[in-house]
């Protein structure tokens, strides 16, 4: 999932349209993610793959204290389709940049139900694994069913868990090793 296009890294980049307090800040060096090779490519490089990272995906559960001297991560990773359609589930994979509403709208317009409670949630499908976001008593370990990650320790990537397993739990949802990102989701929606 993602785009093969060449890596895009900003210099001292303006934060202030990035988090949802409109906090004035700048990133040292942003750089846009938008598909896995991306992620790879800061972790090869000769000065940014030393460097220490900071996952931002839709910032609205941060709040900047000041210039980000990490390298910024912006997750924008696109994508949107069903894998899987059993009898049990049907199984959907999010890019980890998608917005979570128009996610949740995206599958309702599909006429899948089961994500429709936690609407209107602000940020990513990324960051929705990372947070267990919850609403209205269905939280994303209810729905969730996998995630691709980036480990930055080993520089490899990994599905959280295997696709054969609809009901995954809150332990595999926060077995993730960090450092990672994210870079899709899957929720389940039944
Ligand atoms: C008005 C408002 C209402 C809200 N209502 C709810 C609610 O009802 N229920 C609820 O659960 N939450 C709610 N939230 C909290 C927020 O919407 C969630 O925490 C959401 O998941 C944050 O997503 P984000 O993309 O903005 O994450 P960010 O704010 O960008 O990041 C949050 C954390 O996740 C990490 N992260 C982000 N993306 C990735 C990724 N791809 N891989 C690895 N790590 C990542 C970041 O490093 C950071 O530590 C609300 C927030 C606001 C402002």
């Amino acid at each position: 999932m993602g785009d093969n296009s060449p890596m895009i890294v900003e210099q001292n980049a303006p934060l202030q349209p990035h988090n949802t307090f409109g906090i004035v800040a700048k990133a040292r060096t942003l750089v846009r993610v938008r598909g896995e090779s991306d992620v790879q490519a800061v972790l090869a490089h000769p000065e940014l793959g030393a460097e220490p990272k900071f996952v931002l995906g839709g910032g609205s559960n941060i709040v900047l204290t000041g210039d980000v001297k990490a390298v910024v991560l912006k997750v924008e990773v696109a994508g949107r389709r069903i894998v899987e359609d059993g009898p049990r589930a049907t199984i959907v994979e999010f890019g980890a940049g998608e917005n979570w509403h128009e996610a949740v709208t995206w599958s309702i317009e599909q006429g899948l139900g089961g994500l429709e409670n936690p609407a209107l949630i602000p940020g990513t499908m990324g960051a929705s694994p990372v947070q267990n976001i919850g609403a209205y008593g269905i939280e994303l370990q209810d729905r969730f069913e996998s995630l691709d990650a980036i480990d930055w320790s080993r520089a490899a990537s990994s599905r959280s868990t295997p696709r054969s397993a609809p009901s995954a739990t809150a332990t595999r949802c926060s077995s993730i090793r960090r450092p990672a990102t994210a870079t899709s989701a899957w929720p389940a929606a039944r």
